[in-house]
């Protein structure tokens, strides 16, 4: 589907579309795919071990990760049982804490950088462990199979927008433990294309 069609679509449609479960009709009628995206903020992911260091038995919290001229705080922790310790930040906040040369994490550890974790009871050096976040599509096995997608595919999507539609290519398609389909664009990439949080929007393979 052209972007021109795409536009032309009443928006309240496609939303029909998607909210009654139609996905199957979509795909099968050639008429797009569609996603709903949404906006990640900077996170953390740690290991079982630097959880432990970072919090001991206490509750996990928010960490500071410290940069070289400035302190990045309140990081929420998303996940604390990961196989290594990965922080994903943005392009903005990498230049504001003069993180030079971040990259964009895809699956290989040696992108990243070493950082400084702080909780308010201890202090983790990491080494290679923060990133920039790849633009991602969570995606379930069945509709992954409807949508005629596969694991670590890369696929596109375009935000419309009056003046500033943006397409975003390199999108890393994630099949597994999701009932739906769902873009993650990073803060910079979210605010630059002016998403509403949940806008739909359409892909292309
Ligand atoms: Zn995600």
């Amino acid at each position: 589907m052209s972007l021109k069609e795409h536009e032309s679509i009443n928006r309240d449609e496609i939303r029909r579309r998607v909210e009654i479960g139609s996905f199957t009709i979509c795909a099968k009628a050639g008429e797009g795919l569609y996603a709903r995206a949404f906006m990640i903020k900077s996170h953390a992911h740690l290991s079982k071990e630097d959880q432990k260091k970072l919090f001991g038995d206490r509750p996990v919290g928010l960490i500071d990760v410290c940069g070289f001229n400035t302190v990045l705080r309140n990081i929420p922790v998303a996940s604390g049982n990961s196989e290594f310790s990965l922080v994903e930040i943005t392009f903005t906040e990498a230049t504001k804490a003069r993180f030079k040369g971040l990259k964009i994490y895809t699956g290989n550890r040696d992108d990243c950088l070493d950082c400084t974790l702080e909780s308010p009871h201890r202090i983790v050096e990491l080494e290679k462990g923060i990133a920039a976040a790849a633009r991602h599509l969570h995606i379930s096995p069945g509709l992954a199979a409807i949508y005629g997608l596969s694991d670590q595919q890369r696929i596109s999507a375009t935000i419309p927008g009056e003046e500033r539609t943006i397409e975003f290519k390199n999108i890393i398609v994630l099949v597994g433990d999701i009932e739906t389909v769902e873009l993650h664009l990073d803060a910079d990439e979210a605010l630059s294309a002016n998403l509403e949080d949940g806008q739909i929007v359409c892909l292309e393979k």
